[in-house]
């Protein structure tokens, strides 16, 4: 047995954990950022409810709400410089995977002399604590160290992190995730299911990691049939939140694989939702690494409660629907930008050249 485990996020798990852990607020600094979209934050009440704490504890805060989905580099620039100027001292992400990345990468630009680009050198050796409030159960980013950016002049999505970016608490409230949309539900819990998953088949998995892992496919699989009926119960909500944040976990020991270095193509390319693109992936995926990966997929269907692999990607095929087809110059394209994404690459089981991604775009 060997592994490496550092995960220093505190996480609070609970009903109005906002409310019940002000000296989160009051520990983390004297002025605070908020970071967060166009309205989820509103919609969901968690803003509300951090307004209400900030304001109780007599912190000034400032509001930055133009986080697009799938973050930009220049909103985290204009952000950050905002921070700098106004002396910010922390940040407050509340949404989905593209505030709390967001928060991120402003947390670093705003303590550091470095351009955006510097950023996925991860040479940095500051940044100011960040609070993480999930409205989506999906992307795990809130026990993670990542922050995944868009990048117009690579075409593709790029991502850093090192051991100063995981978020110094996550709070994890799932009455949050009431108020988003089936689409999107769907997409963030798909999401989450690619980390636990991608996660157990990688290369850098542990046995640490691999516990996690399964207790998340388990707990996922228990989610499958109520997804399939559109029952989105509060007690639902709270299980994909909770297989989200495990996820999180998950891919901070193991970082994730090909399914995701490929879903970025989907994102950037055809406007596809993070999740529902790594769904779109799942069955080449699994079909190209099942030889080296048998145990391990064929315990993961189980535990899911699946006779076989068919039967799983049935259904996940009702959740994510059908991939758009692709041009001859399309695979072309896509092969090159995934070739892009290293450590996706090395960290899929059953080894990748060129000709093998090349093949797995055919596929889709
Ligand atoms: P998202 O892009 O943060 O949000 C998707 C949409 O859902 C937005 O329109 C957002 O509204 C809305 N929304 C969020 N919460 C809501 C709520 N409670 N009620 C109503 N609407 C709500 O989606 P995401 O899937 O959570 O995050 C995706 C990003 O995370 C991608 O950039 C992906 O690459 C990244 N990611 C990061 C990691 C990591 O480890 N850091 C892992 C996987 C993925 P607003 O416009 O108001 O925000
Ligand atoms: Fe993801």
């Amino acid at each position: 047995m060997k592994f490496t485990f550092y995960n220093p996020v505190k996480i609070f798990f609970e009903d109005n954990c906002v409310r019940n852990h002000k000296t989160i607020f009051r520990n983390s600094g004297s002025k605070a950022m908020i970071v967060t979209g166009k309205s989820s934050a509103i919609k969901c009440g968690a803003q509300e409810d951090v307004e209400m704490v900030l304001n109780d504890l007599d912190i000034p805060y400032l509001i930055f709400n133009k986080i697009e989905n799938n973050p930009s580099m220049e909103s985290v620039e204009e952000a950050s410089k905002i921070a700098k100027k106004e002396g910010v001292d922390y940040i407050i992400g509340i949404g989905g995977g593209s505030p709390i990345d967001a928060a991120k990468a402003i947390a670093v630009l705003a303590a550091n002399e470095i351009v955006t680009q510097d950023l996925f050198l991860n040479q940095f050796d500051k940044a100011l604590p960040v609070i993480a409030i999930p409205t989506t159960a999906g992307t795990g980013s809130e026990t993670t160290p990542y922050s995944v950016l868009l990048s117009k002049e690579k075409e593709t999505k790029l991502s850093f992190g090192n051991e100063l970016t995981f978020p110094k608490y996550a709070l994890l409230d799932a009455k949050y995730t009431y108020s988003l949309n089936l689409e999107f539900t769907i997409s963030t819990a798909v999401d989450a299911f690619t980390h636990v998953f991608e996660g157990y088949l990688a290369n850098r998995s542990t046995s640490l990691s691999e516990q996690f892992s399964l207790e998340g496919i388990r707990k996922f699989g228990e989610c499958i049939p109520e997804m399939l009926r559109g029952n989105f119960s509060s007690e639902i909500r709270e299980k994909l939140l909770y297989v989200s944040t495990l996820g999180g976990m998950v891919i901070a020991m193991t970082g994730v694989t090909i399914a995701h270095g490929m879903g970025y193509c989907y994102t950037y390319f055809k406007g596809i939702p993070h999740g529902r693109a790594n769904g779109l992936l799942m069955a080449p995926y699994i079909q190209y690494n099942y030889p080296v990966s048998k145990e391990k997929i064929d315990r993961s269907m189980k535990l899911m409660n699946y006779k076989n692999v068919d039967t799983f990607l049935n259904d996940l095929k009702i959740l994510v629907g059908t991939a758009p087809k692709l041009t001859v110059e399309e695979i072309g394209k896509y092969t090159e930008l995934t070739l892009m994404q290293k450590g996706s690459i090395t960290n899929t089981p059953n080894p990748l050249d060129r000709k093998k991604i090349y093949r797995l775009w055919e596929r889709c």
